[in-house]
Parts: structure tokens; sequence; C-alpha cells
């Protein structure tokens, strides 16, 4: 097997876990305005401020947003907290903080590989399961 290297390994995790999460909350408006549709995974917690892989890679930290609030707004960070607050409960921001906050050892090639392997199964589950969910809806229309 190819040996990557980390920053290349980052890139293929980033890749395929902003790809789940454009998946999961494809059905959500934006996270932050909660009124146009789920574009892009954008971050609470920014990538270049907080660039640990525990809150990069972090599900609570990365929620689908429109184009206009991830890019124009510079994340629209005072609705995204309304938005986290609403989605996942009051704690969410402390969790947050204190995940930020802990120190980490770097990960190791097999940790993001275990990762990467991780979205990838979960990526695969929503495209089949939204394939599906189309494949019925077209059966209830036959059938109405
Ligand atoms: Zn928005």
């Amino acid at each position: 097997m190819k040996k990557y290297t980390k920053p290349q390994l980052t890139e293929k995790l980033r890749k395929v876990f902003n790809e789940f999460i454009r998946l999961r909350d494809q059905d959500r408006p934006c996270i932050s305005c909660g009124e146009r549709p789920t574009q892009q995974a954008g971050h609470y917690f920014h990538a270049s401020r907080c660039p640990q892989p525990s809150m990069r890679f972090n599900e609570k930290n990365v929620n689908g947003q429109c184009i206009y609030c991830n890019k124009w707004l510079a994340g629209n960070i005072q609705g995204y907290r309304e938005g986290l607050i609403k989605k996942y409960g009051t704690y969410v921001i402390t969790d947050l903080d204190v995940i930020r906050s802990i120190k980490q050892n770097p990960w190791t090639h097999f940790e993001f590989e275990t990762m990467i392997n991780y979205y990838k199964n979960k990526v695969r589950y929503f495209e089949k399961e939204t394939v599906e969910t189309r494949a019925i809806g077209r059966c209830d229309k036959v059938i109405k």
C-alpha cells in the first residue's frame, strides 16, 4: 500500500469528511441562516484557527452551510452559534470549547487511515440511502 504523507492524508480525510457532512445535512437548511439550502461543509471553529484533527474533523464543529454564509459572511458565526444550540442543545458550545483547549498528540498515519475509511463507509451509507429513498418516492408516486 502506498505510504501517504500527513498533508496528503489530511487532504484525503478533508474531502471525504466534508462530503459526509454535506450528505448528512442535505435535507437541513444552512446552520447559520436557517433559510438557504446546505451547499458546503462549514466550520464553527475554523480550521485555520483550530487545525487539530479533533476539531477540524469534529461532526458537531462542522455542519451544512450555504455558500453565502460560509464565504461572504465569514461563516455568519452568530447565526452559526444559534443554529448549533438549536441542533445539538445548549452544552454544545462548551463541549467544543473543551475539546478545542485539550492539547493532543499529532494523529498517526494509522489514525488518519482509520478515519478516512470510517467516513468513506458513512458516505457510502448515505449515498445508498439517498438512492433507496428516491426509489421509494418514485414507487409512491406510481401507487398514488
Ligand atoms: Zn446561510
